[in-house]
């Protein structure tokens, strides 16, 4: 996590750092060279300063080579004394007095003095060890001391090649000291002079004078005269440190010109630059890892933060949103993202068609609804709504169609809805639910409302709808298993479907037993029709005038022994639902043929057989139908075709005509179950049928409800105008058989007459009636 901020950190330091240790090299090269160019400096200065001091020396020097020449110097004459040597100290200014001595050591001053020098160091010098000159140390002057100090300059008289005497000069130290004291330099610089002990002899500090420069030697004193460039040293001048640069005084070598600074002073600028440039520095490294940290901070923050953003979605939490304030490029990352985010949302958590969860986002929500505390007390029911023969709406107005009732029916749904409840897509043509209320009342009476809107007719591209919905509901008790409670909502909604769709079941364990039992019989049924466990019973068919049988309607017995009770209408429901009423049908055809056959072999019979709608769609029922109808040798005049009422008004157009190619071949067609369903006269009219059965519901009821009675003598009516023979169909007393008599109908079928029987009972009795 941390790592990209370290790194960002660390490249950004590091960059940092190289600039200033760069800058710092050339900074401190520059720095190291400061002292040097000052002790260069100084040296030379030093110099300078020690060839002035020279040749002020050499000036007096050469005034004595100059002197020396004179002839009554040469005879040590005194007269030149007083005279001459007087005028020429008068004038010389830094010239105290000459003096001319003899071997002996007397000597005679211009300032008229005689005195003895033989223990001075200019006999010394030039007497004793023959030099040809001499410059003394200076001194205090014995003889006057106001003059200030005096040095003496002193120079051989040779006569005729012989060591004649001496000439001094006694040279005031003023000569020097201006020199000397002019020598102001920065850094407390001054200059002065010392000999060869270390005895400072000018000093523009007069207490200094005559003392030692510092106790102990000149420890470098070898070095001066070996190394002329370099004369510098370290002294102690009271406590403080001192640095000095000398230069050696060429016409009196034993003097030293000392250039004297104070060794902090000196120190001190390249010590502050040295400092100011480590604090700068320091300062410069403390804002650069500052900026460094800010700078990978500002520019890691957002990025992590983004990071952070995108973990969490990998992990499957897509309610993120990335920062997308930044107007930079990682803005435009988190922009891009919460698009991407939205889209994978919208499809990871919506359903597409109807904008509704998805089950897997509705089961992921669904526990969250369930334990919230505010609907803790409430009570809960999970509700699937499915949608009647879906698919069929699908094939007939087309897809996109589907879709928008969907939809339809999602907005429905979610309009409905309160606090806390949610709706998502179930499977196909699904909904599922889950919804509270204060009871168990109030919660199936919303259903119900539910229910009843949903009903509610509205229009689709052009086309009006009103859907018919199978609804299971099952309560969600606290503590259960909501997977176990959808299941069973689900059992709920498919015993609606089975009941033929269109209505509310509410979960209880009669459901699931049932259900069970249905899954059984589903699994023997479809096993029985491969097996072709069924037999056919038949009931005769009676004209009602004559008396006599004129024909037998099939109808379909199961053999399975666990079956037997099973209505037969729920056999063929399941059969269709199961996709083997093609199968069935097409045995039950071959069947009802193959006994008519041995039927008519004792009377002028017809065979009436009922016709699934299902059975319809296929184009190998017309083909099967007329080939077995053919093989067997019999007319179509003589298989009537039976179907309900109900079946015939949602039959297609196509399967209409192909109907009706079957009646154009001769076979004969029968309305069932006729005024249960709402054929119109017109459909009546048009469709050329033979037989009109009147549903047994009326016959039953006529004995004593005058309405029956009307209803069935309306029927007989509209079946002459439309010239039908109509069937009466459940004829179970001889009461109901005279009154449809009386009233002309013109055939009767049912239990009065005799119940549906086995082909061989049937023709056992044919055979001991013939027989009588
Ligand atoms: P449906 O076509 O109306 O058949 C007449 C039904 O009325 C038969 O019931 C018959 O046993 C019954 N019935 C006849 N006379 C009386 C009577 O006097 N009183 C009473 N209470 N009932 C009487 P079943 O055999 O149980 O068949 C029920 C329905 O199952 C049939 O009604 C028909 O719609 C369907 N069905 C039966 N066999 C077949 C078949 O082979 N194919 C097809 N597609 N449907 C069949
Ligand atoms: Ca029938
Ligand atoms: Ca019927």
């Amino acid at each position: 996590m941390r790592k990209l901020r370290v790194q960002l950190f660390l490249t950004v330091a590091f960059g940092v750092l190289v600039i200033n240790a760069l800058f710092a090299v050339i900074i401190l090269s520059q720095l190291v060279r400061l002292p040097e160019a000052f002790r260069e400096g100084s040296v030379t200065v030093a110099k300078a300063r020690a060839t002035e001091i020279s040749s002020e020396i050499e000036h007096f020097s050469a005034q004595l080579e100059l002197l020396i020449t004179i002839p009554e110097v040469q005879m040590l004459d005194e007269v030149i004394v007083t005279g001459l040597l007087r005028d020429m100290a008068d004038t010389q200014p830094f010239v105290r007095n000459y003096t001319l001595i003899d071997l002996d050591g007397n000597a005679i001053s211009t300032d008229n003095r005689r005195f003895n020098v033989a223990e001075q160091q200019q006999y010394q010098d030039i007497v004793i060890d023959r030099l040809p000159r001499s410059i003394s140390d200076p001194f205090i002057s014995p003889n006057i001391l106001d003059e200030g100090n005096v040095f003496i300059i002193a120079r051989e008289i040779i006569k005729d090649g012989e060591l004649v005497g001496i000439l001094n000069a006694v040279v005031t130290l003023e000569s020097l000291d201006s020199i000397v004291n002019n020598i102001s330099l920065q850094a407390d610089g001054y200059g002065f002079l010392v000999n060869e002990e270390l005895v400072i002899i000018a000093h523009r500090d007069p207490e200094r004078l005559f003392t030692k420069l510092y106790e102990g030697s000149f420890h470098n004193t070898e070095l001066i005269l070996l190394d002329q460039l370099r004369g510098d040293f370290v002294f102690e001048e009271n406590g403080n440190r001192r640095e000095g640069f000398y230069a050696q005084i060429e016409s009196n070598p034993d003097w030293f010109l000392v250039l004297s600074f104070d060794a902090r002073a000196i120190s001190a600028p390249y010590r502050n630059a040295i400092n100011t440039f480590i604090v700068g520095l320091s300062v410069l490294i403390g804002l650069a890892v500052l900026q460094a940290l800010y700078f990978s901070n500002s520019l890691s923050k957002p990025i992590l933060a983004l990071q952070k953003t995108f973990d969490k979605a990998a992990q499957g939490n897509l309610n993120v949103i990335a920062d997308d304030s930044l107007n930079n490029e990682i803005g435009d990352a988190a922009r891009s993202f919460n698009i991407m985010i939205r889209q994978i949302k919208q499809l990871t958590y919506y359903d597409p068609i109807t904008g509704l969860y998805n089950l897997n986002t509705f089961l992921l929500e669904l526990p969250r609804f369930i334990h919230h505390p505010e609907i803790a007390h409430r009570t809960k029911g999970i509700v699937i709504i499915s949608i009647d023969d879906f698919k069929k709406l699908n094939t007939i107005s087309g897809h996109e169609t589907g879709d928008k009732i969907l939809k339809k029916l999602a907005d429905m749904v979610e309009s409905h809805l309160g606090v806390r409840e949610i709706v998502g897509r179930f499977y196909g043509d699904e909904m599922i639910l889950f919804m509270h209320a204060e009871g168990w009342t109030t919660l199936k009476t919303r259903i119900e409302t539910l229910f009843e809107m949903i009903h509610q007719p509205f229009n689709v591209l052009g086309n009006r709808f009103a859907l018919r919905v199978s609804v299971g509901v099952s309560e969600l008790e606290n503590h259960h298993d909501y997977m176990q409670t959808i299941h069973q909502a689900t059992i709920a909604k498919l015993q609606v479907k089975k009941a033929g769709g269109n209505a509310i079941e509410y979960y209880n364990d009669h459901i699931n037993y049932q259900l069970i039992e249905e899954q059984n019989m589903e699994e023997a049924l479809v096993l029985s029709v491969q097996e072709q466990e069924f037999e056919l019973y038949y009931q005769p068919i009676i004209d009602v005038e004559k008396n006599k049988v004129v024909g037998y309607e099939a109808l379909l017995r199961w053999l399975h022994p666990d079956y037997q009770s099973v209505p037969v209408i729920r056999v063929i429901q399941l059969a269709e639902r199961l996709g083997v009423i093609h199968t069935l049908g097409a045995w039950i055809i071959d069947q009802a043929l193959s006994d008519l056959k041995k039927l008519k072999r004792h009377h002028d019979v017809y065979m009436s057989i009922n016709i699934s709608t299902l059975q319809l769609n296929e184009q190998d029922f017309y083909d099967h139908l007329k080939q077995q109808t053919a093989l067997q040798g019999l007319s179509p005049h003589e298989v009537t075709l039976e179907i309900t009422e109900t079946h015939l008004m949602s039959t297609t157009e196509f399967d209409l005509n192909r109907l009706l190619t079957l009646k154009e071949s001769g076979f004969m067609m029968a309305i069932d179950d006729f005024g249960t369903g709402y054929s119109s006269l017109a459909y009546l009219s048009t469709f050329p049928f033979d037989f009109l059965k009147i549903d047994r519901r009326f016959i039953s009821q006529m004995a004593g409800d005058k309405k029956a009675q009307d209803i069935v003598s309306t029927i007989l009516s509209l079946g002459n105008i439309l010239d039908l023979q109509v069937v009466a169909e459940g004829v179970e007393t001889e009461q109901e058989f005279k009154m449809i008599k009386a009233m002309n109908c013109h055939f009767s079928q049912g239990y009065y007459h005799a119940r549906p029987k086995p082909l061989q009972a049937i023709l056992n009795q044919l055979t001991s009636e013939n027989k009588t």
